[in-house]
């Protein structure tokens, strides 16, 4: 789950990229609303957290732009305006919702959890392949009746190659989905985790694409 965080007060960013990453999300930093626009452009983050009070472009602009490009993108607005008009006005312009600051960090992964619930539901829910069956609404995988325990970086690399099953992704792009701008990210990572998912999974379910990535296919 890819965050991307809009927000120029850096030491409420810094605090909440290290809140965020301590849950497993990858969490992308950007001050401006141009920088925003240009991420949501080339990156497609799964969930924006948007604050309104930006140097450069209004929020609620910002926040119009990216509905042009996509009606579905999780956009969650940060303010320290916290009056009715302005909740009504962010809502009115395709906010998912709205959290004023000052707020608890808990607050935020609660309102977190519910679009990453609801984003499962949109992009339905249970994919099969073979024994393997992953829910992205409840996000359990099961083996043959059998629940799977993996950590949050092996469900989400799971998920990643099971949404596209068939096709090769190649190791950056499934870096990018795992990890933030700036991760201290050690070079044999991706392997690790894939390692632990074949121990899991068995060996054979995940396929190497030899200097190029992985992929799941359908038997
Ligand atoms: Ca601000």
């Amino acid at each position: 789950m890819q965050i991307l965080l809009v927000e120029d007060d850096r030491p409420l960013a810094r605090g909440l990229q290290i809140a965020l990453r301590k849950q497993g999300y990858a969490v992308n930093h950007v001050e401006t609303g141009e920088a925003c626009l240009h991420v949501v452009a080339t990156e497609e983050p799964d969930i924006i957290v948007l604050d309104l009070g930006l140097p450069d472009i209004d929020g609620l602009k910002v926040l119009k732009k990216i509905r042009h490009k996509s009606m579905t993108l999780p956009v969650l607005l940060l303010t320290a305006r916290d009056s009715i008009d302005d909740k009504v006005m962010g809502l009115d312009c395709g906010a998912d919702d709205y959290l004023a600051k000052p707020f608890e960090v808990t607050e935020l992964l609660a309102r977190l959890r519910v679009l990453e619930r609801r984003l499962g539901t949109v992009k339905s829910t249970q994919i099969t392949i073979g024994d393997i069956s992953l829910d992205t609404a409840t996000q359990v995988v099961m083996q043959q009746n059998h629940e799977l325990e993996l950590s949050r970086k092996e469900y989400m690399l799971l998920k990643n190659l099971m949404e596209n099953t068939g096709k090769v992704l190649t190791r950056s792009t499934l870096e990018t989905r795992l990890y933030s701008w700036g991760e201290e990210v050690c070079s044999n990572a991706l392997e690790v985790h894939i390692h632990h998912l074949r121990k899991k999974l068995g060996s054979d379910f995940i396929k190497t694409v030899r200097g190029v990535g992985y992929k799941v296919t359908q038997a």
